[in-house]
């Protein structure tokens, strides 16, 4: 999509806005597949979170792909999508027992990743096989520095609660089906990854009828100059070789599975916004638009930052801007960002804006959510119109508080 298909579409369907590159997201599926395809059963799990629009979910699901889900509604969107049940994965954190065994009910794989409910849910439901999320402890500091931490973190049931787990797994009977690791965004270093997955593999020992391991995710794509991306093909290489050789030592042939959701969408999106005004301060020179974390929050919330253009001005002059948005409270996009001269009315866009930027969206402000269009085969289409302020008044209950009526609690 180049800039001239940028503004065009933006010209069409109004800002802000959000745009999908059907293409990249297909191109970055087969570099994932390409990588693995030595290995006889290899599948990916898109995760649904990072963008979960249904025609989104639709092209993976054109493409192979099954769903790694942390919701029942987002088990739901992936059915109406056109999954089947065993296609998705569910692998939630903190979720009640009533929510996974009506997801169970489904037909879809379970994924436990704590003691106290594997405890539960084995009891009642001892002959539905059930996959279990395994913290292995490792953190990334380097190449050389191979760390045991995230003691704290709240995700998966630790390594050293292996003799517990399987004291459970023997007296409820149930069947362990699947060993599953995520570690997030600690692993940058495919070494590091790979120490992860021995300690995946150790355990997977303690379980004699797998059908799959689950490697997560932990892919990272560039958002900025400089930034470490996950050489995908050595990667590859690596794990298949050394994962050839586990299935051997195992005795039978396993399914290997991802879950990335960034490496999939992330740099299939834009997001495009306009400048509402050119505000000169003391100290800097402050670039407004018409947009703010309610719709964009990764730069707020975790200081990530994308690149943006001027898509109205790309040979003006470079000079440096602070980007911010128009809620009534601190939302800083950018801060001394070169950016090509900038108009009032300019249309500003943001890159790697497919994961985690419209599923993270709010009314915030009571702001509507923006539309967001899917360009495919040389085409613009609208896969999600602008919220209307119908929508805003949607679900709120109206009472009467006039002439002392009693509120109803
Ligand atoms: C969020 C999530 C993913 C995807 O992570 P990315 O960094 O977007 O690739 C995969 N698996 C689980 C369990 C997750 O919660």
């Amino acid at each position: 999509m180049n800039n001239e298909i940028l503004n065009q579409i933006v010209k069409e369907f109004g800002s802000p806005l959000y745009i999908y590159d059907g293409e990249k997201i297909e191109s970055q599926y087969n570099r994932l597949s390409k990588a693995f395809n030595k290995v006889e059963k290899f599948k990916v799990y898109y995760a649904v979170k990072a963008l979960s629009n249904i025609s989104i979910l639709k092209i993976l699901k054109k493409l192979g792909s099954g769903l790694d889900t942390v919701s029942i509604e987002e088990v739901k969107l992936g059915l109406h999508a056109g999954f089947e049940p065993h296609e998705i994965i569910f692998t939630p954190n903190g979720v009640s027992l009533q929510e996974i065994e009506q997801v169970a009910k489904l037909g879809v794989q379970i994924n436990i990743d704590n003691l106290s409910i594997l405890e539960q849910f084995g009891t009642n439901n001892p002959n539905i096989p059930v996959c279990i999320r395994i913290n292995p402890h490792v953190m990334a500091g380097g190449n050389a520095n191979i760390s045991v931490g995230h003691i704290d973190s709240k995700f998966g049931i630790s390594i050293h609660q292996m003799p517990h787990l399987l004291r459970i797994v023997e007296n409820t009977k149930m069947h362990i089906n699947g060993i599953h690791m995520h570690t997030g965004s600690d692993i940058l270093d495919v070494d590091v990854f790979l120490y992860a997955a021995e300690i995946l593999f150790e355990t997977a020992k303690n379980f004699k009828n797998l059908d799959f391991i689950d490697f997560g995710s932990g892919f990272k794509v560039p958002y900025k100059k400089g930034d470490i991306e996950t050489n995908v093909e050595e990667f590859g290489k690596k794990l298949t070789k050394r994962f050839l050789n586990f299935e051997k030592e195992y005795g039978r042939s396993l399914t290997l599975a991802f879950e990335p959701g960034k490496f999939l969408v992330s740099e299939a999106g834009v997001f495009l916004a306009n400048v509402n005004v050119v505000k000169q301060t003391t100290s800097t020179v402050f670039a407004g638009i018409n947009s703010g974390f309610n719709h964009l929050i990764r730069p707020m919330l975790y200081g990530a930052q994308h690149h943006i253009d001027n898509i109205s001005n790309p040979k003006g002059k470079e000079r440096f801007y602070t980007v911010v948005g128009y809620i009534c409270e601190t939302d800083t996009f950018a801060t001394n960002r070169r950016i090509n001269e900038i108009h009032e009315g300019d249309v500003l866009c943001f890159r790697n804006a497919g994961a985690y930027c419209y599923s993270m969206a709010s009314n915030y402000n009571s702001r509507v959510k923006p539309a967001e269009v899917l360009w495919i085969n040389n085409e613009a289409h609208l896969i999600r119109q602008r919220e209307t302020f119908e929508d805003i008044l949607r679900n709120q209950v109206e009472i009467d508080i006039t002439n002392n009526a009693e509120i109803p609690v």
